[in-house]
């Protein structure tokens, strides 16, 4: 028997032992940066061909590992190729599927030091997002597991006289899984290992600012002893290769999370029957947000400034769930807003393998020159704040940044940044207030902060996102406790890590015999 599945834990690292074996991972991993990773199909490891880098944001000039650029004709192979595997581990007990999960997630929990320290190089997260992405990644791989159990279990139908009658769920086939590089674990572990557990195999294209945490995850499925083929790894540019794997006739279901207008791409194409093809192709698209913490003149005003600014700039503001827009009514807008630009104020930036750093740099130079781009417009709509700047050289960092004044229908309050910027809204009643936090186009988190149970009770029905929080921040979700997903332009709302997402990896069977 299994216990009952939990959270993991978030590391301490205020606990000495616990700093030392982050510093020690550190260590360990600086050492083996600038190696050079392979495309592998079948089990087959591909090192022909030109390459590309993954560098470290804070650090540009520090290469973490060069890749196989992955081809159309890698594309190709390593679809067919899962088509045939598929075959024969399609049939594999659910049960036995599920202890794959449960090795790597045994195996990840030994070694999360040492991969959370990969992300610090490879992504500029904190120690604690780090850690945090880790946490989540394991997360997924046990309650999926679990899941797995569940629904191979005897499904509840109405019984008939005279018939026996069954329902079970059954694989698709081919998944195609195309993470973003802002969860390159978590997301790319949480869509990778349900689209396994539940009988599919899977082509996986990590997002090449971040594909090294990506191979280690392939090693570790590997070193858990899945056979050769279920999972392929297929690093290169999404621009060149993804419409190949897309189109794929034997491509059964893309699992994407990433931006809008990739994901909507995606969705066109898919819908497409493509030459030999015989299904309806299925997209899980999850989306980017414009996501909201609103705080009305009842509510506790340092709670709220402490969950605005952890949501903010937590990961550099690079989380889909980020709170971009401050909505604030007018009483309570002037002494939020101050209260929220001191405690921004105190936010170290600098390269996050060094601990005191809550912010480290963004992603890459596009998403710098976005972001500033962004800043600039703010500095025409609204009034700068804070911030505004770049950081120190050699890295993308940015200052968190505060505009005040922005107006409901502004760019910056309607356009996903993903980046150290938040938007300060006033509302003067609380219909208002309802009516900015559900006025964009995306639905993804939001969150609202009051005292009064009337309003509270409100916010629950008429705030349309995915994942709404009430007297917290709109970040953090857990596995299996806040399952995740949006609504409208921020995605299919697959809601992952929760009891519905790996029915949406499979096809339910329904089987009558009459006696
Ligand atoms: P992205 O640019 O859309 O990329 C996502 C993935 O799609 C990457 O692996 C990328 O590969 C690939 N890709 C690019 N072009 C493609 C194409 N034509 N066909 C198929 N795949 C293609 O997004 P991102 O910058 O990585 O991630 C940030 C976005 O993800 C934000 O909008 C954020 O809100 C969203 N997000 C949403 C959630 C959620 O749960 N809703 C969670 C996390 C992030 P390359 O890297 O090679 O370009």
């Amino acid at each position: 028997m299994l216990p009952e599945f939990k959270n993991e834990a978030f590391t301490d690292f205020s606990i000495p032992e616990n700093k030392t074996a982050m510093e020690t991972a550190l260590n360990s991993v600086r050492k083996e940066l600038g190696k050079r990773y392979p495309v592998v199909i079948g089990g087959r490891a591909i090192m022909e061909g030109d390459t590309f880098k993954s560098v470290n944001p804070a650090n540009y000039n520090q290469l973490v590992g060069e890749f196989t650029k992955g081809t159309k004709d890698h594309a190709d192979l390593a679809i067919k190729t899962a088509a045939e595997v598929f075959e024969e581990w399609r049939s594999v007990p659910a049960y036995e599927r599920a202890r794959y999960l449960l090795k790597a997630a045994a195996i990840m929990r030994r070694r999360k030091y040492e991969l959370a320290a990969w992300m610090v190089f490879e992504t500029s997260k904190s120690w604690s997002e780090a850690d945090g992405d880790m946490a989540e990644a394991i997360d997924f791989l046990e309650f999926y597991a679990r899941e797995m159990m569940r629904i191979s279990e005897p499904q509840p139908v109405v019984g008939y006289t005279g018939e026996e009658n069954e329902l079970y769920y059954i694989p698709l086939g081919v998944i195609a899984v195309i993470p973003p590089w802002n969860f390159p674990c978590a997301i790319l572990v949480g869509m990778t290992s349900a689209a396994i557990v539940s009988g599919n195999t899977v082509v996986l294209k990590p997002a090449s600012t971040a594909p090294t945490i990506g191979f280690k995850f392939f090693e570790i499925m590997e070193e858990a002893g899945l056979p050769a083929g279920v999972l392929n790894f297929l690093p290169g540019p999404g621009g060149a290769i993804g419409d190949t794997i897309v189109d794929h006739p034997k491509t059964r279901l893309i699992a994407f999370t990433g931006s809008m207008e990739i994901g909507l791409r995606i969705h066109e194409r898919a819908a497409k029957l493509n030459s030999g093809q015989i299904w309806i192709k299925r997209t899980i698209l999850e989306m980017g947000g414009k996501d909201f913490i609103m705080v009305d003149e009842t509510a506790d005003i340092d709670a709220a400034a402490e969950g605005i600014v952890a949501a903010a700039y937590g990961f550099q503001g690079q989380k889909c769930s980020a709170c971009s827009r401050a909505i604030v009514q007018e009483d309570i807008y002037d002494e939020l807003l101050e209260k929220v630009a001191e405690h921004a104020r105190k936010i170290k930036v600098g390269e996050p393998d060094n601990p005191k750093h809550f912010m480290g740099a963004v992603i890459d130079q596009a998403a710098h020159d976005k972001i500033l781009e962004y800043i600039e417009i703010g500095k025409k709509e609204g009034t700068l704040v804070l911030g505004g700047g770049k950081g120190s050289k050699g890295g993308w960092f940015i200052e968190p940044t505060i505009f005040s004044d922005i107006k409901p229908d502004d760019r910056l309050a309607q356009e996903e940044i993903f980046g150290p910027v938040l938007a300060f809204i006033k509302f003067k009643d609380f219909d208002e207030g309802i009516r900015i936090a559900n006025g964009t186009m995306f639905g993804l988190t939001g969150a609202l902060f009051s005292r009064n149970r009337s309003r509270l009770e409100r916010g629950r029905a008429e705030l349309h996102t995915g994942n709404l929080y009430l007297n917290r921040k709109c970040t953090g979700a857990l596995v299996g406790v806040q399952p995740f997903g949006g609504f409208n332009m921020s995605g299919t709302d697959s809601k992952a890590g929760g009891r519905d997402y790996l029915l949406l990896f499979t096809q339910g069977k329904s089987v009558c015999e009459r006696f």
